[in-house]
């Protein structure tokens, strides 16, 4: 079994403690741990007064096979009068092809592939635009789901990986000012089959050649779409599932290229530490310091950057995976020599090499009263944590001629 280190915080997410402790030990008291601010519904928890007024429920989306249990899928299968090796076919046929058309189904009997295609896959995510930029490798598509609201997830290809940031929630409760997102308050949490669903249309459009540079593979998911992943931690977490388990339990992306980021719910950090699936774990901290993190990002004021970094730390000792901390980088505000030095400060009093700062070139959104930084302040900002002995690199923006950059994401449906 393996040893880790892990700090010692049940039940007090301020002690400072860090023990030795087998791997198992700490999986199975976490567990333990109260479901303080990770919500299912993301109506209740410690974080509830931060969502959004609107908040009402508007009906579940349809059940689809990526929400269904294995057991859920036999019983339905068995409605329809089919056996239980029919539900690996239809396994194989979503997460091995991508296939949800009942026409693809040629090792079903005809008289039941309409039928077992409307009870498994229904429609979650429907086209409404798509928005091209960087000669056909940034591709950003807004999504009407079931019950009108709008999400995007945006496409990015490069020479030696595809990435797609996806969308976990429509709109976000967080209430960050600086980003786009968080204007529009949280709608409600997406469904793991919504979630998955970006993934899949995206798999297959890189397979069959749609995206410039002819068939690929979906290599990279990003939780850097619209909405906080801890505050709908249920179907997220199903969805990282289903992405990286092997075909046909998922579409085999492998776990070490799925990043989560989290605006720090401190709580959501523990509870995918314990999972012990090694995703990538990034922390939205913006700010070195309390006082002004508490402008930043109104979370701050449940869990600062104490708990935060603390949590950041204790992920990657468990994991042993380095945590990325996302810095947007706001003129004037935090992107100034002494905002670098304290970042520096704050980060190696853990050690070395246990984080990799992302700042990122601030996208400016309608009506913001923040920009972004002078080339010589991010340059100045980056020099400051490389001296220190921080690995940083600047965040590319791609997308940013289509709203599709990160913080932009705000589905307003265009003419
Ligand atoms: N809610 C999660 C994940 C989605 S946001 C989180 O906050 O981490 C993805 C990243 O984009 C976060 O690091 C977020 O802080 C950043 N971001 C938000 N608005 C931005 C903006 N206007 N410019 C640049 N980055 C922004
Ligand atoms: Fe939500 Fe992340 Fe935007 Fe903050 S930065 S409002 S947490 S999406």
């Amino acid at each position: 079994m393996r040893t880790i280190r892990v700090r010692a915080v049940v039940g007090d997410w301020n002690v400072g403690r860090v023990k030795e402790k087998q791997m198992s030990d700490s999986v199975n008291s976490m567990k333990d741990l109260p479901e303080t601010g990770i919500t299912t519904g993301g109506t209740t928890g410690a974080f509830r007064d931060v969502l959004s007024k609107d908040h009402a429920r508007r009906g579940k989306p349809p059940l689809h096979f990526a929400d269904m249990t294995e057991e859920e899928r036999i019983t339905k299968a068995k409605d329809l009068g089919l056996p239980k090796f029919r539900v690996k076919q239809l396994a194989n046929h979503y997460y091995g092809h991508f296939d949800v058309n009942a026409e693809e189904f040629s090792d079903f009997p005809a008289a039941k592939r309409v039928e077992a295609a409307e009870m498994f896959f229904p429609t979650l995510i429907t086209e409404v635009t798509r928005q091209v930029a960087d000669e056909g490798t940034t591709i950003k598509t807004l999504w009407r789901l079931f019950d009108g609201s709008l999400i995007e997830s945006v496409l990015m290809r490069y020479p030696t990986r595809t990435t797609l940031c996806i969308s976990s929630q429509v709109g976000c409760g967080m209430g960050c000012p600086f980003c786009a997102t968080g204007q529009l308050g949280l709608t409600r949490n997406m469904s793991a089959g919504e979630i998955v669903e970006q993934v899949r249309v995206a798999a297959k459009a890189m397979r069959d050649g749609e995206v410039a540079g002819g068939p690929g593979r979906l290599s990279n998911i990003v939780f850097m779409g619209m909405g906080e992943p801890m505050g709908n931690y249920t179907s997220v977490l199903s969805a990282v599932r289903q992405i990286s388990a092997m075909p046909p339990e998922g579409f085999g992306i492998s776990a070490r290229n799925i990043t989560v980021s989290t605006v720090g719910v401190v709580p959501g950090i523990k509870k995918l530490m314990a999972e012990g699936i090694p995703v990538r774990l990034a922390v939205s901290l913006h700010a070195p310091n309390d006082e002004l993190r508490d402008e930043l990002v109104p979370m701050n004021k449940r869990f600062n950057t104490t708990q935060v970094l603390d949590a950041a730390h204790d992920y990657y000792l468990a994991s042993k995976r380095r945590v990325s901390i996302e810095y947007a980088l706001m003129r004037g505000i935090n992107d100034q020599a002494e905002h670098a030095k304290l970042l520096a400060k704050r980060l190696n009093h853990y050690g070395d090499n246990w984080a990799h700062v992302n700042p990122i070139p601030l996208n400016p959104i309608e009506g913001s009263r923040w920009t972004a930084s002078k080339p010589e302040d991010e340059q100045q900002f980056l020099d400051i944590l490389h001296k220190a002995g921080i690995t940083a690199t600047l965040r590319d923006t791609r997308g940013q001629d289509i709203d599709g950059a990160c913080g932009q994401l705000a589905a307003k449906e265009r003419d």
